[in-house]
């Protein structure tokens, strides 16, 4: 019997997966896709996919407020580049800071 974690191609992952960075987590805190529940994210996987779906929006618009998020893009690239969201003072402050920012 098939069950809500079998996948189109007939793979089975345990509960909790997340579906784009395979870490384990509690069902209850995934994010599932409306069409296919099957498929589930964890949170800072849904954030990420959110912050990559205002990236593509803001492609097709100008503005003020788009260069302002288009900056703040650019220095999370360098954050992430420089490691620095690893680093073991300046970690939890920029987690923080790219829960907040677009
Ligand atoms: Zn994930």
């Amino acid at each position: 019997m098939e069950t809500p974690a079998d996948t189109a191609q007939g793979r089975s992952d345990p509960p909790g997966r997340c579906w784009c960075c395979g870490s384990i987590d509690d069902p209850g805190l995934l994010v599932h896709l409306g069409n296919h529940p099957e498929v589930a994210m964890c949170l800072p996987c849904a954030r990420w996919a959110a912050k990559e779906a205002g990236a593509i929006e803001d492609r097709s618009k100008s503005g003020p407020l788009v260069t302002v998020r288009e900056g703040f893009r650019g220095l999370r690239h360098e954050v992430l580049n420089r490691n620095w969201h690893r680093h073991p003072v300046f970690e939890r402050p920029l987690r923080w800071l790219g829960k907040h920012l677009p």
